[in-house]
């Protein structure tokens, strides 16, 4: 009996918890229902409270006294939505886990054509968004511009895709051998190969609650994942020096037939134009390469992606209590 572990990264979604228990597990009654006894699916939910300020470690804990196949996991605080589902990655047992968001807005209906398309042989099936739902024009204008240029630096057409996934095991296994700490969890799935189907979601109303997302967080998680998969940026410092080296022989040159022909009075203009262009990209340049700097430095400390607080009394004593990579 192949077993199914749904990982759902939840940040104060304490009203979320219930609902969503509720309709996973009913779609797994109504699977199994479908098929009659020949087939059949265990599942499991692994909730992972991204240290949560409201209850919903507590509404964890109380929905497993109802609900068996639940696990559930806390954080020692905020470590954010990739800790959080890399976390549950790892704590997955199931054959096959399908990663989504604990507001429902990932419709639970999708699930078993998730499945089937891995029965029929998919290792990643990917949820492809056909509306990006409700949001305010500013979000969508930014989402938009942030997928476009994170699909021209990966090559990868980002812009309908999302974190609802199902990953066979064998997928989960190797995002989990990838050491570094920077994940992004939507561009390593597609790095990582395989072979890949797609389904189609509407993306649903947020059940309850707000986005987590302020537009100063989503403007870093767009640096900071747009630099983690490209190089790109560096690239762009060593043109702009060859364009600097250019125009300065050029205007080397105009200069010294200038000063022959002893003419090279003036010219005070170009000089303190100069000065303001080369020195603003030369920070620039140091601004981007002190970014990847940084990066390096943060990867080389090599402290783990989360840490662990509380854990509900199904969880292993491997994870329990152990800072987990
Ligand atoms: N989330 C999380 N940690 C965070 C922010 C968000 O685990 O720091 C979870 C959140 O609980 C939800 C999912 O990630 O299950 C998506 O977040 P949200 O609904 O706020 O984003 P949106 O749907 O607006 O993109
Ligand atoms: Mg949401």
């Amino acid at each position: 009996m192949p077993l199914i572990s749904i990982v759902m990264p939840a940040y104060n979604e304490e009203a979320n918890i219930k609902p969503a228990v509720a309709a996973l597990v009913q779609t797994f009654e109504a699977l199994n229902k479908k098929y009659d006894g020949n087939k059949k699916y265990d599942h499991e939910i692994v909730f992972v409270s991204d240290g949560s300020k409201d209850g919903t470690f507590e509404t964890i804990v109380e929905e497993r006294k109802a609900v068996s196949s639940i696990k559930g996991i806390e954080f020692s605080r905020n470590f954010g939505k990739e800790a959080a589902i890399f976390a549950g990655l790892e704590i997955a047992s199931g054959d096959a886990v399908i990663v989504m968001d604990s507001d429902l807005q990932h419709p639970v209906d999708t699930i078993p054509e998730m499945i089937e398309k891995w029965e029929s042989g998919a290792e990643v099936v990917e949820g492809i968004k056909l509306s990006r739902g409700k949001e305010g024009f500013f979000h969508r204008m930014a989402a938009g511009t942030f997928y476009r240029i994170m699909s021209f630096l990966i090559k990868i057409d980002m812009n309908s895709s999302s974190d609802f996934k199902l990953l066979d095991r064998k997928v989960v296994d190797t995002l989990l051998t990838l050491p570094e700490r920077n994940t992004f969890f939507r561009a390593l799935s597609f790095w990582v190969g395989y072979k890949r189907e797609e389904v189609y979601y509407e993306v649903r109303e947020r059940q309850s609650g707000v986005s987590k997302w302020s537009f100063r967080s989503l403007v870093r998680y767009a640096i900071r994942n747009a630099t983690s998969f490209s190089t790109l940026p560096l690239q762009l410092v060593t043109w702009m020096g060859w364009l600097s080296i250019v125009f300065g022989i050029v205007l080397g040159i105009q200069t010294l037939v200038k000063f022959f022909m002893g003419t090279s009075l003036g010219g005070f203009t170009t000089v303190i134009l100069l000065i303001l262009i080369i020195g603003g990209l030369l920070m620039l340049s140091l601004g981007i390469i002190g970014h990847y700097l940084g990066r390096i430095y943060e990867e080389v400390k090599g402290r783990p992606k989360y840490i662990i607080s509380k854990v509900t009394d199904n969880i292993s004593d491997s994870v329990k209590g152990v800072w987990k990579k």
